[in-house]
């Protein structure tokens, strides 16, 4: 299983439990973010309100699960956490709405997989805090009007485009979240190791840090190996040599890429020389889907400056070339 990729579940990823921040002062980075955020927790607190429905958009391992739990221990509310596919029929999401309690923190994953029936419901649980609930069947059914507590719901997303708009328009407060900054990894390296009470060494955070495509999830299990390998070679200690051996084992380099990332940085040099090439052409070069392709792999080599999407396909940066330490054809027209 790879490791740097932050979408795939990994068993070891329950452990977690215990390094996720509980409150928004242990919720490291985001800054601009999280200032808003306590500015409307105040707010509604002040009031004695619910918080307004909170959208949540960003890339897989960012932290949206845990912020949505912040919110609700912020509050002094419930906290209720599910994910569109487990909403398959109406009675599913009427099960999780018949227990909200006043001002809940109501959790949603994947809100762009919501099918349109249970969309529909949790419009009207959104605007008016009722559930619709049909009784009956046949010519004697009746849809009764439940009412349900004040509550707030909070929808995360990989992909906002994929949300219809009528539930974005329903959400009071967005919040994207960004890929972590170096020092903001940095100092949740730190604070899993304390969690964790391994000793680490500054530069050895460091490397762990900048290997990890900014995603704390990725840091979380890059520090868990890297504990092992430091067990194995150094009684424990955690010192920029462990990690620099440990990445090297793992094959992770320097940007977080494992062997695959490379590889299709690799392909577009080799093959289709730096580019540009078609999603479609370059799925098939690699062997993969284009939606795996686009969802899966361009997202951190778009961000780390390793790869361009362009109206004529993908091209990769100069940067790419340096990365691999590969020379750049001449007659290229990159
Ligand atoms: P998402 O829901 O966006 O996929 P999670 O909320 O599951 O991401 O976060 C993944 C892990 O990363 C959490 O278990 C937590 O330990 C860690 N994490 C996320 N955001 C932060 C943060 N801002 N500060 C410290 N640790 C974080």
């Amino acid at each position: 299983a790879s490791i740097v990729h932050p979408e795939t579940p990994l068993e070891e990823d329950r452990g977690d439990l215990s390094l996720r921040p509980r409150y928004l002062q242990e919720f490291l980075g985001q800054a601009a973010m999280k200032e808003n955020l306590s500015v409307f927790i105040s707010a509604a607190k002040q009031r004695k309100e619910s918080l307004d429905h909170l959208f949540l958009i960003g890339p897989p391992g960012l932290g949206k699960t845990t912020l949505a739990q912040v919110v609700a221990n912020e509050l002094g509310v419930d906290f209720k956490v599910t994910s569109a596919p487990a909403l398959d029929k109406p009675k599913d999401l009427a099960g999780i709405l018949t227990t909200v309690t006043e001002g809940t923190v109501f959790f949603i994953d994947e809100i762009h997989r919501l099918k349109p029936t249970i969309e529909e419901m949790l419009y009207i649980a959104m605007e008016d805090y009722e559930l619709d609930w049909i009784i009956g069947q046949g010519p004697s059914a009746r849809t009764i009007r439940i009412p349900i507590p004040p509550f707030t719901l909070v929808g995360a997303t990989t992909k906002a485009g994929m949300v219809s708009s009528p539930l974005i328009s329903r959400f009071g407060i967005t919040c994207r979240f960004s890929f972590y900054e170096q020092a903001d990894m940095e100092a949740i390296v730190h604070r899993s190791a304390g969690i964790l009470k391994v000793s680490i060494d500054d530069d050895a955070a460091a490397l762990i840090a900048s290997s990890s495509r900014g995603t704390p999830r990725v840091a979380n299990r890059l520090l868990r190996r890297m504990r092992d390998f430091a067990q194995v070679l150094e009684q424990g200690h955690i010192s920029r040599r462990v990690v620099q051996e440990g990445l090297k084992r793992l094959e992770i380099d320097s940007l977080g890429l494992e062997r695959y990332d490379r590889e299709i940085l690799k392909i577009i040099i080799e093959r289709y020389n730096g580019g540009p090439v078609g999603a479609e052409t370059l799925a098939i070069s690699v062997g993969e889907a284009v939606d795996t392709l686009e969802d899966y792999y361009e997202p951190y080599l778009i961000q780390a400056g390793l790869l361009q999407r362009t109206p004529r396909g993908r091209m990769v940066t100069p940067f790419a070339y340096e990365h691999l330490n590969l020379e750049r054809n001449s007659n290229g027209n990159n």
